[in-house]
């Protein structure tokens, strides 16, 4: 396998360039090394991008293409990152620290998620609406033009092709802006891209400070609609300014998720499920289960055996295969970590476990930290309203159905929900109860392609995913066509005096 990294050349418009902005530097934090530095791009890149999207877009070689024809362009993705799963969770792993066996499951669900466009697309129809009149009604659906999409690092070739995918299938052109943490991954797919065929234009990959390159996304006249995952002040910032375009954007934002533990449960499969919920992704992820709500009669026993699996989990590096909790992406963002831990226990938390870096001698150089527990405040403290994204979890005692309702609804987000139980109607009532665009039942991090994704309240707008995926980058048109033939008497026109 190629373990190169990508040339300090970014893709504008189909066109390999040295981006003209600011220089981006891409680390193996698991290891405290450098891997490469690039040129980012400047305004100016993304204002020609743009330009050249639009023309591309425009172009009926696009968006005149018939929906298996533009299909085919999706399946040829899909079908290059499939063979190229290796190099592509290399790059990721060491631009995020991730492990190996997760950034190849990132890829695979990339490859499904341009596969499952292309079938979208092919399978869409528009609507015949039921006639009030003579005459017959027809909705079509329309791309909007040029999108722009921006990511996080923490997953980024699955954040990628969960917006690229859709829009390119509803006959858009991308304008694609990954974070600075992660830049290499989604050069990587730009280089699958060109390969498959993509037509220049369509398709760009623009490394380059959110301030910089994201803001000039944003507010580039245009720029038909903002794709943003990332953080909720982020996504709040870029609603406020596509408020002043009318532009239409979607959000997936963060999560401070409660995973709700009932008597009834059993507890093995739980336990297991609360640290795949929590400490896979060594908790960067934005529907990491980081509020645990336990009921009073189990908690004391049930915590203590969280405590103990928690201990036992295998923290290392990401190329070992039996890593289950890898380094945090970069050591500033252990700091932002440490310091939610510091307030956690300033607010009068007991530190269950965790807490600390490990001490082994293997792991000093990287930005690891030890899973953590923490319990004994109440869910008004800031460590369990704040998303932390880091491997730290939060305990809470609930007494009833009512109470967990209560607290699990006591907070600004509302992204996801874990629920164990044996009691599967109780399940299906309080997951109706909680504010949250995913309920998990006896799961958690369970994901599907094919079932919408998205959040609530600070969680963001919108839902990706799914068949309606397809649907966030089109506009509606409708159509009347006059079946009478008869002038509308109104006009009393012809006039028969
Ligand atoms: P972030 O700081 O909000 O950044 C996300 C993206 O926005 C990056 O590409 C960033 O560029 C860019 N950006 C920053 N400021 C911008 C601006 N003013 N205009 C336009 N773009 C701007 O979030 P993050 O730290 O990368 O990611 C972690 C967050 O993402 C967490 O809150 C997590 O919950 C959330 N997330 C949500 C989901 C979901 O589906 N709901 C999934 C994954 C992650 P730079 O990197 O250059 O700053």
């Amino acid at each position: 396998m190629d373990q190169q990294f990508p040339n300090d050349q970014i893709f504008v418009a189909g066109e390999w360039q040295k981006g003209r902005g600011a220089e981006i530097r891409s680390d193996f934090a698991a290891e405290g090394t450098e891997n490469t530095v690039i040129s980012g791009a400047s305004a100016d890149d993304v204002d020609a991008a743009i330009e050249r999207a639009k023309a591309a877009q425009a172009h009926a070689g696009w968006s005149g293409l018939k929906p298996h024809e533009r299909a085919s362009y999706l399946y040829r993705i899909s079908d290059g990152i499939t063979a190229n799963i290796e190099r592509i969770a290399w790059v990721q792993s060491r631009d995020t620290s991730k492990t190996l066996t997760e950034t190849r499951a990132l890829a695979t669900s990339a490859a499904a998620t341009f596969r499952y466009f292309g079938a979208v697309l092919e399978t869409s129809d528009d609507l015949l609406t039921a006639p009030r009149g003579a005459y017959q009604t027809l909705s079509v659906y329309e791309p909007l033009g040029v999108v722009a999409a921006i990511t996080p690092w923490n997953s980024p070739i699955a954040s990628d092709a969960q917006k690229v995918a859709p829009a390119l299938a509803a006959g858009n052109a991308v304008v694609l802006k990954p974070a600075s943490w992660s830049p290499l991954v989604s050069l990587e797919l730009a280089r699958i891209v060109e390969e498959a065929g993509l037509p220049r234009g369509l398709f760009s990959v623009l490394p380059g400070s959110g301030r910089e390159v994201g803001n000039r996304l944003v507010e580039h006249p245009d720029i038909a609609k903002v794709s943003f995952t990332g953080g909720t002040s982020t996504g709040r910032h870029l609603a406020l300014a596509a408020a002043r375009k009318l532009m239409p954007v979607s959000l997936e934002l963060g999560g401070k998720s409660p995973t709700i533990v009932f008597e009834d449960c059993d507890e093995d499969l739980a336990i297991a499920g609360i640290l795949f919920g929590i400490f896979s992704s060594s908790g960067q992820s934005c529907i990491a289960g980081s509020r645990l709500f336990v009921q009073r009669s189990i908690y004391d026993r049930f915590v203590a055996r969280l405590v103990e699996a928690t201990n036992r989990l295998r923290v290392g590096h990401p190329f070992d295969a039996a890593t289950q909790v890898s380094s945090l992406v970069h050591p500033d963002h252990r700091e932002s970590v440490e310091d939610y831990v510091r307030l956690g226990l300033d607010e009068g938390a007991e530190l269950l476990t965790g807490g600390t870096r490990p001490d082994a001698p293997e792991l000093t150089n990287g930005a690891f930290y030890a899973p953590t527990i923490l319990a004994g405040v109440s869910n008004t403290a800031r460590i369990c309203r704040e998303e932390v994204f880091g491997p730290v979890l939060v305990v809470m005692p609930f007494d009833d159905e009512a109470d967990v309702i209560a607290q699990g609804n006591d907070n600004d987000y509302g992204l996801a929900c874990g629920i164990w139980t044996r009691d599967y109607p109780k399940a299906m009532r309080v997951g109706h109860a909680i504010q949250a665009g995913t309920v998990w039942i006896n799961t958690y991090k369970q994901f599907s392609i094919s079932t919408p994704f998205g959040g609530d309240g600070d969680s963001g707008i919108g839902r990706e995913k799914g068949r309606s995926g397809l649907r966030a980058y089109q506009r509606q048109k409708s159509f009347y066509t006059d079946l009478s033939g008869q002038p509308h008497p109104w006009a009393r026109w012809p006039a028969d005096d």
